[in-house]
């Protein structure tokens, strides 16, 4: 659909426009491009998917249509918000994470398909009556992916605690449990263990770890979208994991597992850290890309 030229520019707000789907992908694709978005193709395409409130594929077939007014105008000022590099995720309000939609917005880090590799992991280590606790859950995609998987809506564990410092973001965790039924999770406010009582059979965490001077280097839609207080791990990337293994023993039961996403980088300082309070069995498991995204453990003493 986007063989042909950039049309004549056309004023998206002229009443009596009658320019195709067609011709306006064209036009959005190559003003997304020019601001530096990478696939800009498919977010022109996802922008009217949004206004028409219809699939990709609908959309192809139906390349020959022109639109209303009313999506024009819609169409105009989704259009401009992204150009603003706000990201898909929040404009959509949804994000896909492994294979389900959750809600997002600001106030949560948009789920990265890299984390999907750490709930493949974790899942492989349950069997039905365990206890989980999520660290940093932000907007609960992880510890809800865990618990219900891509498909059908059995648990795959007993129960489930998600903790995060942000009231905000727990807030946005409870809406995409309730909306997925993941009915066997509770949300803890709280500076990561401050309000947590109890012991698990596994701890999970994918916490801030993008070291701060790095942060100025990110995508916009990242540095200045994504929440910066889940994304900060301080001046080495690791100030969270120092907190998070040190006080892991005591809230993990015997033989309890720990699995925490890491940064590509940060995979050797990490396994340090948990050969420093005696976790055994630790295990680097890279993501689809063929990073270090993943270190496992088990706490045995
Ligand atoms: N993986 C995220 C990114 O690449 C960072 C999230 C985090 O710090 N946990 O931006």
């Amino acid at each position: 659909m986007f063989a042909g030229e950039v049309p004549r520019l056309f004023c998206f707000m002229d009443k009596k426009s009658d320019v195709t789907i067609r011709e306006i992908l064209i036009y959005m694709k190559d003003r997304l491009e020019r601001v530096g978005i990478k696939d800009s193709a498919e977010d022109a395409y996802r922008l009217l998917c949004l206004v028409r409130d219809v699939s990709k594929s609908d959309l192809i077939l139906k390349g020959d249509e022109t639109l209303t007014e009313d999506e024009r105008i819609r169409l105009f000022s989704l259009l401009q918000d992204r150009l603003r590099r706000i990201p898909m995720q929040h404009i959509s309000g949804k994000a896909d994470f492994y294979g389900r939609e959750f809600k997002v917005n600001g106030n949560v880090l948009i789920p990265r398909q890299d984390t999907e590799i750490l709930v493949e992991e974790v899942r492989k280590n349950l069997h039905g009556d365990e206890t989980v606790l999520d660290m940093c859950t932000g907007s609960g995609c992880i510890l809800i992916a865990c618990d219900i998987g891509d498909k059908g809506d059995d648990k795959a564990f007993a129960k489930g605690i998600g903790s995060d410092i942000s009231a905000k973001a727990l807030a946005v965790a409870k809406e995409n449990a309730d909306m997925l039924g993941a009915d066997n999770l509770e949300f803890v406010e709280g500076d990561l263990f401050e309000n947590i009582d109890t012991t698990f059979d596994i701890i999970i965490s994918n916490p801030p770890y993008i070291e701060s001077l790095k942060i100025a280097e990110l995508e916009p839609e990242v540095r200045e979208f994504d929440p910066l207080e889940a994304l900060d791990g301080g001046e080495d990337g690791l100030f969270f994991y120092r907190r998070i293994i040190k006080r892991a023993p005591a809230f993990l039961k015997k033989g309890g597992m720990i699995f925490l996403e890491i940064g590509y980088n940060q995979a050797k300082e990490v396994t340090g850290l948990l050969i420093g309070e005696r976790f055994s069995d630790i295990e680097v498991i890279k993501d689809y890309g063929g990073n270090d995204r993943v270190v496992k453990a088990v706490f045995d003493i």
